[in-house]
């Protein structure tokens, strides 16, 4: 169990973190959604103890980080997979972790095995692609069977395939009645990862919910129709509240209206259809849309922004640098 309290942290003038709080239970991979720049590295920093709160408090099992015993037995975190700049092999990466906490060999070669690195891990880890990487690093992460793992981008720069291996084995993990806090700036990605999400825009929370629910709000349904008589369909629908953009060749797409209820209209004036759809809009354009005020810096086209949206789910992939200077 994880609990952010009023967590605040400011660099500056800038403050990262703004009176964040939420609680983040075992069970469950849990999202921590939000654009760049939104604070999600930082908020997990200060779990980490790595930073500290000018105010709020984050706890780990009800304890301080600091306070935990043998934390790497308690936490398993992956922050930055590329830190392991070394010329040592992952073999040797991980038994020297494993040292410092009292944990076995034997724990090494599982770890190893459980994220596929079995063959290149008694070569150089400095020579490691992204993916292997990444893959030593939560090695790192599970060493001491950790019942909590906070994962900061993990998903970041694989390949598909490692995609996919990582989205599995945190819900593997989480199945097993750990608790899985994991960040991202993708909304798809963690659509299909998370069971539930936290998201924040510019320090603040934007929403704590299931991704279920998270989907419903921010994707606006929509009703795809092809009539022959598409503009009379047209007229219909808008009196009646519809709002309509026509496509050409007889196609319209509806928003404000449900897919029965233009069945019914056109029923009722005779109109005849030949097809009536309903669907969704893009997840991941009703993200960038819902949080287009809470993105620090947008990506080319972007700019900085206003205020964080009123209780509205949300966030934008971009390209931010993360943070300069401190080490993460
Ligand atoms: P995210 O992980 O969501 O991309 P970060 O937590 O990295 O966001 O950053 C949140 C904000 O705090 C950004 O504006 C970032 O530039 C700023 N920030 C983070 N760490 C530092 C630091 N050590 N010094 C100054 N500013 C920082």
């Amino acid at each position: 169990m994880i609990e952010a309290a009023n967590l605040t942290k400011r660099y500056g003038d800038k403050t990262a973190v703004d009176d964040l709080s939420f609680t983040v239970v075992p069970g469950r991979v849990t999202g921590f959604l939000g654009p760049n720049g939104a604070g999600k590295s930082t908020t997990m920093r200060l779990l980490l103890g790595l930073d500290r709160p000018d105010r709020g408090d984050a706890r780990i099992h009800g304890r301080h980080y600091r306070d935990l015993n043998a934390p790497l037995r308690v936490v398993g975190a992956l922050l930055e997979a590329r830190a392991v700049h070394t010329g040592r092999s992952a073999y040797n990466h991980l038994l020297c972790l494993a040292q410092t906490q009292g944990i076995g060999k034997r724990r090494v070669d599982e770890v190893i095995d459980l994220v596929g690195l079995t063959g290149p891990a008694r070569k150089r880890a400095g020579g490691f692609s992204l993916g292997m990487g990444q893959r030593l690093g939560i090695a790192a992460a599970l060493l001491g069977d950790p019942s909590v793992l906070i994962l900061d981008e993990p998903v970041n720069g694989l390949d598909p395939e490692g995609i996919v291996w990582i989205r599995t084995l945190m819900q593997r993990l989480a199945a097993e009645g750990r608790t899985v806090f994991v960040s991202s700036h993708l909304m798809n990605e963690m659509a299909v990862t998370a069971e539930h999400l936290i998201v924040i825009g510019r320090g603040r929370l934007i929403a704590d919910c299931s991704t279920e629910e998270f989907i419903e709000r921010s994707t606006e349904k929509m009703v795809t129709v092809r009539s022959p008589d598409a503009e009379r369909l047209s007229g219909v629908v808008a009196a009646e509240g519809g709002k309509v953009a026509p496509g050409g060749d007889g196609l319209l797409t509806v928003t404000h209206m449900e897919a029965p209820r233009v069945g019914e209209l056109a029923a009722a004036e005779g109109i005849v259809l030949h097809e009536l759809t309903p669907s969704r809009g893009s997840l991941e354009s009703a993200f960038m849309e819902l949080t287009r005020d809470s993105v620090e810096y947008g990506t080319a086209a972007g700019s900085a922004a206003g205020s964080v949206p009123e209780a509205v789910p949300g966030a934008v992939p971009g390209a931010v640098p993360g943070p300069e200077g401190e080490p993460r």
